[in-house]
């Protein structure tokens, strides 16, 4: 969506607000594609003592497998941005200063690049997944698996065996 933010930046007080829903389901992220339903969006520009504020929301569904034991795992995130519009950088680079020279603000971008910057590198089903047994594969989430998983010290081993 684009935004034309024109009248916002030539009157104080004025703001514009936009609601919709963004697709990405065909955004690679981790070589998975997590966004399989719509983002929703919310955005809303206001000219305060000439300053253009922009704050975002984006709402979605991360659908991913578990890092540990591969499980399909949803997670339900809502991120909150805020980001100051300006005419002309003029060298000012501040990462929160937006460059809008014709008044239009890409909109889908914005939070495309917003939302990839916060998505998590780790994904887990929950904080505590005992993920899968390394000998047998068994997903340990689901009970215990009985392997013998303590590690054997090879020294200690052959002290056994003089023994
Ligand atoms: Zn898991
Ligand atoms: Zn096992």
């Amino acid at each position: 969506m684009l935004l034309e933010l024109k009248k916002v930046f030539l009157v104080e007080n004025e703001a514009l607000k936009a609601e919709y829903e963004l697709d990405l389901h065909d955004m690679d992220f981790n070589g998975t594609k997590p966004l399989k339903t719509p983002i929703k969006v919310k955005a809303n520009a206001v000219n305060r003592a000439g300053v253009v504020n922009l704050a975002v929301s984006a709402g979605f569904d991360y659908s991913a497998p578990c890092d540990r034991c591969g499980e399909e795992t949803i997670t339900s995130f809502c991120y909150s941005f805020n980001h100051t519009l300006v005419q002309s950088l003029a060298g000012e680079n501040e990462g929160d200063y937006i460059e809008t020279p014709d008044f239009t603000l890409d909109l889908d971008e914005l939070v495309t690049t917003d939302i990839l910057l916060e998505l998590p590198l780790k994904h887990l089903c929950r904080e505590d997944c005992k993920g899968l047994c390394p000998k047998c594969g068994k997903n340990l989430n689901l009970g215990e698996c009985g392997c013998d998983l303590r590690e054997v010290d090879p020294r200690l081993e052959a002290l056994k065996n003089l023994l």
